[in-house]
């Protein structure tokens, strides 16, 4: 289909259900909101997403990654049918060579595919440290990523870097249906068998992470679900905010925490559908938009590849 980006977004939109069109004009409001100039007497951080929660966080000659999984295959995951556990799991270097050269950090949110079966190739690659759980180093050792790479973390930690800081929080998976449950949970104390389907990657334990780079405050989180004992009160700049999770959870989030300026929609996209195509929402961001736009902040969406300096 060759139509623009943008048309392809609104095109969505408009043959879409309500919910997705509701998505696709928050997209389209958020790009023209989200040039902001670089504030004087900051650095720019320059943010990019690549889908999912894949963001590259950059200011100066520091480099940041959140869960940067670019490869992308079908799983089936938005069918209705769901997505089949035994799917295998492929490394695409060249579309992660294309996309992604250098990093100082990896923040590993949690262990399922979607965030985690890149990091291997990654963290190889750019030699840059990786935070994560014990469960999700047992599963990159596995996965063969250098041990010397990796940083298990628990939440509580303070760590200062070149140019950036990252502190870490325990959080928590988003659940949903009537038992409150998420997929292919788990945590593996030994290093197991090599990975080879998405459901060996478990989720492992999920950490919510602040970095402060060219004196912004973000707080990342890869899914709608958080620990309100772990945020509380926490003062950021921006959030990486998900969708989904149980009805009012992001209303919690922002009453748990300060008021923020700015909250950048995260893991919108369906992401059976590669990166460079425009994202297709897998749900509707209304609701998402409306906690946020409640309490007064900006809400930004960005699309596949697009960046914004803060
Ligand atoms: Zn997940």
């Amino acid at each position: 289909m060759q139509v623009s980006r943008r048309g392809m977004l609104t095109g969505a939109a408009a043959v879409g259900a309500a919910a997705v069109g509701a998505a696709g004009v928050v997209g389209l409001e958020g790009r023209s909101q989200a040039a902001t100039v670089p504030a004087a007497k900051r650095e720019p951080v320059e943010l990019t997403w690549f889908g999912t929660h894949a963001w590259q966080l950059k200011c100066g000659k520091s480099v940041v990654l959140t869960d940067p999984w670019l490869t992308r295959f079908k799983t089936g995951t938005f069918t209705p049918e769901g997505a089949d556990p035994k799917t295998k799991l492929v490394i695409k270097p060249e579309v992660i060579d294309k996309h992604l050269s250098t990093a100082d950090a990896i923040l590993v949110h949690h262990g399922h595919y979607d965030h985690m079966a890149d990091v291997p190739y990654v963290a190889k690659k750019t030699q840059a440290t990786v935070l994560c759980t014990e469960t999700h180093a047992n599963l990159l050792r596995a996965m063969r990523t250098p041990n010397e790479l990796l940083s298990p973390v628990r939440g509580g930690e303070y760590l200062p870097f070149d140019g950036f800081s990252i502190e870490v929080f325990p959080s928590l998976h988003s659940c949903s249906g009537k038992r409150h449950t998420y997929a292919y949970p788990g945590y593996r104390y030994d290093v197991p068998q090599r990975p080879r389907v998405i459901e060996d990657l478990v989720e492992g334990g999920t950490l919510a992470f602040v970095i402060t780079i060219g004196g912004l405050r973000i707080l990342s989180l890869s899914t709608a679900n958080f620990d309100p004992n772990a945020l509380r009160d926490l003062q950021v700049d921006v959030i990486f905010a998900a969708p989904g999770g149980e009805p009012g959870i992001t209303d919690r989030l922002l009453q748990t925490i300060k008021p923020v300026r700015k909250v950048i929609a995260t893991h919108w996209d369906d992401f059976d559908k590669p990166l460079d195509d425009p994202g297709i929402p897998w749900t509707d961001l209304t609701p998402l938009r409306q906690s946020v736009e409640r309490t007064g902040a900006e809400f930004v969406v960005l699309d596949h590849l697009q960046q914004v300096t803060l």
